[in-house]
């Protein structure tokens, strides 16, 4: 097992995506699910906790203030196949991967299921956590297993898909804590099991987002012979890749976590009343009855895409990112989304809520 060291005072600018100067008092990187297991057990009891904060890639989170915690870093890296047969194929990632390469790597292989979720990015260990989404698909549908430390019980714990109870950008990693406080996680992710398909003529290829279809089925076919027009897992992945730079900035040169806000999902009635005065407003009905409206429209609707205020600001090609243009801080961007999410409560009656994590 590699030596274990906790850092003091370590700068965490370049470990969260939207690059705010932040400190964590104690830090120390995970290199093994092993050497987890065995620092939690000389550390901590279930009676007496650590005051512990899990990082993964940083690109989900709004740090506000320096973390006066230990800073678990997981960065274990590695996948191996468990099992495999005609159709499908079994595969324990470790939490550490790096998502989008670990799906670059899945859709090398020929293996399908996560193509539409290409270039999110973050770790592996992150993924269930917030059952990530995007262009139709979420990560649910291809997790089996997740492995995890519980530290409520001090054991090594295996869930599978329903004890996850994976919902619209949630599980029960988001609802999972110590105590009442809710700040302390009960589980920490050290791998997730994915199946994933490899018979090509069972795959339905989901492109029904955006410019999804059009694009994927140019890669098909701008190729040569046999393979002309003939869409491949890869070919979506490509699109959906190619959409996102056009529309996301990358995090290296513009400070964001994604999406900032998420969609609320509303009751019929609620959108039928907008749509009097709004019609074009788009929406999106949900099996249950309810109806997704897109927030990135309501923010845009009221007047803030390319919105500037110093530091901090709304992204100019989608209004759904908030960004750091240099020298911001998590309060200012807090601030300014609570001023966003006001002014959009006042146009329509709808109020949205940050997705990342704040601390
Ligand atoms: P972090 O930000 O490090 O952590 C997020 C939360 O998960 C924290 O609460 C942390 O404590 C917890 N956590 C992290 N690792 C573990 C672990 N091993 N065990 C237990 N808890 C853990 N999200 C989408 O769903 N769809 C998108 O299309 C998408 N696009 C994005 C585009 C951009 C440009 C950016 C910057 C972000 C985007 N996101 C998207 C959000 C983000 O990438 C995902 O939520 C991602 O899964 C976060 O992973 P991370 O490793 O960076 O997590
Ligand atoms: P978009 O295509 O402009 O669409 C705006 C919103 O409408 C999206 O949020 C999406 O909801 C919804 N939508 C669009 N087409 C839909 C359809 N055919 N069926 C159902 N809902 C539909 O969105 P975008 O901002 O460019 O993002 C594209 C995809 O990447 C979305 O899935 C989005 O969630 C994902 N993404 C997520 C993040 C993040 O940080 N969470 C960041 C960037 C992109 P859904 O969000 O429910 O899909």
């Amino acid at each position: 097992m590699t030596p274990f060291s906790i850092q003091l005072d370590v700068d965490l600018t370049s470990l969260n995506t939207f690059g705010f100067a932040v400190r964590a008092a104690r830090y120390a990187a995970i290199t093994s699910a092993e050497q987890l297991s065995v620092f939690l057990s000389n550390n901590e009891t279930t009676a007496q906790p650590l005051d512990l904060f899990i990082l993964g890639g940083g690109s989900n989170l709004v740090l506000t203030r320096d973390v006066d915690a230990v800073v678990l870093h997981m960065v274990e890296r590695g996948w191996a196949i468990e099992r495999e047969d005609s159709s499908h194929v079994w595969v324990r990632v470790a939490a550490g991967e790096v998502w989008h390469e670990w799906v670059m790597a899945s859709v090398d292989r020929g293996w399908m299921g996560l193509e539409n979720l290409a270039l999110i990015p973050g770790s592996v260990g992150a993924c269930p956590v917030q059952n990530i989404g995007a262009y139709g698909s979420e990560v649910k549908d291809t997790i089996v297993k997740v492995n995890a430390f519980d530290r409520l019980t001090q054991t090594s714990v295996e869930l599978d898909g329903s004890a996850c109870h994976f919902a619209y950008r949630d599980s029960i990693f988001k609802h999972s804590f110590l105590y009442d406080a809710k700040t302390q996680p009960r589980y920490i992710i050290v791998g997730v099991v994915f199946k994933l398909l490899k018979d090509v003529s069972q795959w339905q290829p989901k492109v029904n987002y955006g410019d999804v279809a059009i694009m994927s089925q140019a890669l098909a076919d701008a190729q040569a012979g046999e393979a002309k027009g003939v869409l491949t897992a890869k070919h979506v992945a490509q699109a959906v890749m190619a959409i996102r730079r056009s529309k996301l900035p990358d995090p290296k040169a513009l400070g964001n976590a994604g999406s900032f806000f998420k969609n609320p999902v509303v009751a019929a009635d609620v959108v039928e009343r907008l749509k009097k005065s709004h019609p074009m407003m788009p929406s999106y009905p949900q099996t249950d009855g309810m109806v997704k409206i897109a927030a990135g429209w309501l923010i845009e609707q009221s007047g803030f895409k390319g919105y500037r205020d110093g530091p901090i600001g709304v992204y100019d090609k989608q209004a759904l990112v908030l960004v750091n243009h240099g020298g911001g801080n998590g309060e200012l961007l807090m601030a300014m989304a609570a001023h966003i999410s006001d002014v959009v409560f006042t146009k329509f009656g709808v109020r949205i809520s940050p997705e990342p994590i704040v601390y």
